[in-house]
């Protein structure tokens, strides 16, 4: 993570895990524990922005602790439609209303399991923009698509939800780099493997929006993150930051990854 536009984010994706109480208890070890480096001022962007993707039952409790801290709060998907008859969805307005800033937007749990596509993932991008949240669109390849040299061409289509907007629609979007098979697998990719995929994501956002909007727009890496190994994914260039599963849910693992050793200091 070199270029000082980017100020890295450190996000926690809970999963469908843990007690109203845990949740509680979790969020408020987090704020505790990574109170430096989130409370930073924008002006120091080396230091990250700290965010927990939280179940939508515990989304208010946790707002609560949150309330007056810099740790943002985000949800782990999110309906186009704003309100209406669609029994079990919850709305980008409902979101905000219940403290959000931010949702992740396709998920590869949400694609694999729930049939969520690349035109369901556009439509939810432009529902959370509408909103004000800060969208986290999530990308990656499965091992078979990897194993058949597809990668490449699996995030340009993934890509594709990205178009139709203008760069100041979309100034606000993170994108999350996740290979499928790194998710909980303990299998994590190589920094130079995550830094060739950052680096595609990067150039393939150029050719939608210019330079400048490519070069200001955050990459996170997803998948099997660990206090082990988040200080060499983020030595690369292109990594703006993570997104953590499993290890989201340890309150000193994720203190310890939101407090990454930035390039210069891992040496
Ligand atoms: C995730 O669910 O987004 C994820 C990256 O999970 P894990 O860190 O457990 O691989």
């Amino acid at each position: 993570m070199t270029d000082a536009l980017r100020r890295p984010l450190i996000a926690g994706n809970w999963k469908m895990h843990l007690s109203l109480a845990e949740s509680a208890a979790l969020a408020k070890a987090v704020k505790e524990g990574v109170a430096g480096a989130a409370a930073a001022p924008t002006s120091a962007p080396a230091s990250p922005e700290v965010a927990l993707f939280v179940p939508f039952t515990a989304l208010t409790v946790v707002a609560q602790v949150l309330k007056d801290c810099p740790v943002k709060l985000g949800a782990q998907d999110v309906y186009w439609e704003a309100q209406g008859a669609f029994t079990g969805e919850v709305s980008a307005p409902q979101l905000v209303d219940a403290g959000c800033q931010m949702t992740l937007i396709g998920h590869s749990e949400r694609r694999r399991l729930f049939g969520d596509t690349d035109e369901a993932v556009k439509k939810k991008l432009k529902a959370a923009l509408a909103a004000g949240l800060t969208p986290v669109v999530c990308i990656g390849e499965t091992l078979d698509e990897r194993q058949a040299q597809r990668t490449f061409r699996v995030l340009e289509t993934q890509m594709t939800a990205l178009t139709g907007f203008s760069p100041a629609d979309l100034s606000r979007l993170v994108i999350a780099y996740e290979p499928v098979w790194a998710i909980g697998t303990g299998q994590t990719a190589t920094p130079a493997q995550a830094q060739d995929a950052h680096l595609f994501i990067r150039k393939t956002a150029a050719k939608l929006y210019g330079e400048g909007f490519a070069s200001g727009l955050r990459i996170l890496y997803g998948g099997s993150v660990k206090a082990e190994n988040v200080d060499s994914l983020m030595a690369q260039p292109d990594l703006d930051g993570a997104l953590v599963g499993g290890d989201s849910l340890k309150a000193a693992s994720f203190i310890r990854i939101a407090n990454f050793k930035a390039a210069a200091e891992a040496k």
